[in-house]
């Protein structure tokens, strides 16, 4: 007789949405199996222990975002920020963007090699760990957003259209102290196509 134990667990980990080589040399196979595996995996589970027997248990990861603090909304906003950094990239991406977005950015930035400027001097410049965004406000003009740690606009009611994750576990095997670089390596991989999709649908999912 075998006994099916229901663990708990009501978030999963999402699988990369491409393989684990798929990125390098820019990212490599081994960045991205501690980065997913290990980093972003370790906050899903860590999330799950924390809500369980709590009235967060069977809320959505942007419930919990929009209501909780401490450890609770420092896990459920790294699991989200996670999943919305990995599905950004792609080995055959669009490689600029079009239409809209695109006349958004000029607008907004002037071009789209200042706004990649403007993200690396924001990367650069944002000091110990937390991530760079692209935000979209209420009335559609586009900024950039620097967080702390799990901080995350979907507690802010911006849009996020891009993020580069800055805490050093995302690039010290590829770059070191080289957070400039690693930005820079990850520019091209953006799949612009995916952000042209969170410009459109506007909402704060992914
Ligand atoms: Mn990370």
């Amino acid at each position: 007789m075998t006994t099916t134990v229901l663990a708990p667990t009501q978030f999963e980990v999402k699988p990369l949405p491409y393989a684990y080589d798929a990125l390098a040399p820019a990212i490599s196979s081994e960045t991205l199996h501690y980065h997913h595996d290990k980093h972003y995996a370790g906050y899903v589970d860590k999330l799950n222990l924390l809500v369980a027997d709590t009235p967060y248990a069977d809320r959505s990861l942007e419930e919990i975002i929009a209501t909780s603090d401490g450890a609770i909304f420092n896990n459920a906003a790294q699991a989200w920020n996670h999943e919305f950094f990995f599905e950004q990239f792609s080995p055959q991406p669009q490689t600029q963007p079009t239409g809209a977005l695109r006349e958004a950015i000029d607008r907004d930035f002037g071009s789209v090699e200042q706004l990649h400027a403007a993200i690396r001097k924001a990367s650069v410049a944002l000091f110990g760990s937390g991530w760079v965004w692209l935000v979209k406000d209420s009335t559609g003009h586009l900024s950039l957003l620097s967080t702390r740690n799990a901080g995350t606009p979907i507690r802010h009611g911006l849009v996020p259209l891009l993020c580069f994750d800055v805490w050093e576990h995302a690039y010290y095997l590829d770059y070191q102290n080289r957070r400039a670089d690693a930005v820079d390596a990850s520019w091209g991989l953006i799949d612009w196509q995916k952000v042209a999709q969170r410009y459109r649908r506007g909402g704060a999912g992914h």
